[in-house]
Parts: structure tokens; C-alpha cells; sequence
């Protein structure tokens, strides 16, 4: 044990809330504003929030989707007392601006499973495509997201968030007809607000990555251009180790 010491300096940065979620914005978020009243939030928080609103979460001016643009805050390095406070979340969907070509990928704790049908590996990750959060494959070769919408393939590469899991156990659990088992990960939604799960399927021999759309009954998956679809598939369960030692 060390002699605890006093902080050396107060905080570095300011620690600003994002409304919705009562979280701090940590340097590697995705950060948009309201253009009429200038409210900031998470752009995950703020898309959630604005699929059922057309008022700002904080101060209720009129807000759209399409009147919201992106901030860069620069963040101070953090002080050494304040990154023994950041507790590191065992299941995060780390945001990632794949639009910009300076910004270096870190797979470690992504999950590696499938491939393209070329026989790229994919991990799993989600994209934002209009009004939906897509659950689908990161391709480090294409620097895209892989997946499926409105019956095509999409290669989406802007906003994406990669999952990456610290001291977690996942497995992959067979389900079908759109059923899933009842602790699978929630890893998006579709434009009506249902909840997408990830999954994969076997089409053509390639093992695809995918989402698991509960309504339809399906799993979707991107096939080169176009949307296949499976009956039966396997479904990504993850759980914290702390939960399963319990
Ligand atoms: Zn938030
Ligand atoms: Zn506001």
C-alpha cells in the first residue's frame, strides 16, 4: 500500500454532465449540440432522446434532428488522481469518428467473430444509418462498419461505436425466430425505437455478423450489396465476470 497523498492539482478539465445520461464526457465521446439553444449531450443520448421529442432534454426549445451538429472539445490530460477514479466499464460501445483518417483503432477487448464474404475478419460493432443504430461488423481493411438496411448491405463509415469488453465472459447462443436468450447484449434499435440485438449467421458457408430483428422473426446480415436473412442464428450473451462469480 502506497501512502495516500493529497491531490496534487484540482481537476485539469471541467467535468461536465451530459444531461441525459448524468455521465462525464470523457475524451473519446461523440459530443453534438442543439444549433438554436446550444445545449450539449452525447449524440447517442441526444438521437435517442430526439426520435421521440422535437424539444431540447434540457431546456425544451424546439429542436430537430436535422438542426444538431457536432462539437470538439480539447481535453486536458488528466491528472494522475483522476484516473484512479475512472472506473473502467466491462462493457463499453466505444464511439469512433471512422470519417476521420488520423484517428488510430484499438481492437483490444473488441470481439472477433466472421468475416465479409471476401474473408476479412469482422469484430462487433454497431453504425448509425438515418434513424437507426445498426448492429453489425467492423472491418479493419475496409475502416467501415458492415450492415444491413432496408434489404441492402450498407458499408457505413462515419460514426460507429466498436464494443470492447474488459474482464467480461461472452459466448454465442443459439436462437431463432427472432427470439433471443433473455440476457443477450442490447447493441441497437430500429427507426420505430424495437430493440436490436447482435448476432450471426451461416450464409454460404461465411459466418456474417448481424442483427437480430425481434419482430421480423430474422437475423439480418450484410452479403456483398444486398440484406440475407436466417431463421435460425446465434446470439451474443455477454456477462461481466463480477456478475458471473456472484
Ligand atoms: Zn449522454
Ligand atoms: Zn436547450
Amino acid at each position: 500500500m502506497s501512502v495516500v497523498s493529497e491531490p496534487e492539482t484540482e481537476a485539469e478539465s471541467l467535468n461536465v454532465l451530459c444531461a441525459i445520461c448524468n455521465e462525464f464526457y470523457n475524451a473519446n465521446d461523440i459530443i453534438y449540440s442543439t444549433s438554436s439553444c446550444g445545449h450539449i449531450f452525447h449524440l447517442g443520448c441526444l438521437n435517442r432522446w430526439l426520435r421521440r421529442s422535437t424539444t431540447c432534454p434540457q431546456c425544451r426549445a424546439v429542436c430537430h434532428r436535422q438542426r444538431i451538429h457536432r462539437i470538439y472539445l480539447n481535453f486536458a490530460a488528466r491528472s494522475h488522481n483522476d484516473d484512479n477514479d475512472v472506473e473502467r466499464l466491462p462493457i463499453q460501445w466505444v464511439p469512433i469518428d471512422l470519417s476521420d483518417p488520423s484517428v488510430a483503432i484499438e481492437l483490444d477487448g473488441a470481439i472477433q467473430s466472421g468475416s465479409t464474404p471476401q474473408g476479412y475478419d469482422t469484430y462487433v460493432a454497431r453504425a448509425y444509418y438515418q434513424e437507426d443504430l445498426l448492429p453489425g461488423g467492423y472491418v479493419p481493411q475496409a475502416r467501415a462498419v458492415f450492415a444491413s438496411h432496408g434489404c441492402h448491405a450498407r458499408q457505413l463509415n462515419s460514426i460507429v461505436d466498436l464494443l470492447i469488453l474488459t474482464d467480461c465472459e461472452y459466448k454465442w447462443e443459439t436462437s431463432q425466430n427472432g427470439q433471443v436468450p433473455t440476457n443477450a447484449l442490447v447493441a441497437g434499435y430500429s427507426e420505430l425505437g424495437e430493440v436490436l440485438y447482435t448476432g450471426r449467421g451461416v450464409h454460404q458457408g461465411h459466418t456474417i455478423l448481424g442483427k437480430v430483428h425481434p419482430s421480423h422473426r430474422v437475423l439480418y446480415m450484410p452479403y456483398n450489396d444486398q440484406e440475407v436473412s436466417a431463421r435460425t442464428y446465434e446470439v451474443l450473451v455477454v456477462i461481466p465476470k463480477e456478475q458471473a462469480e456472484r
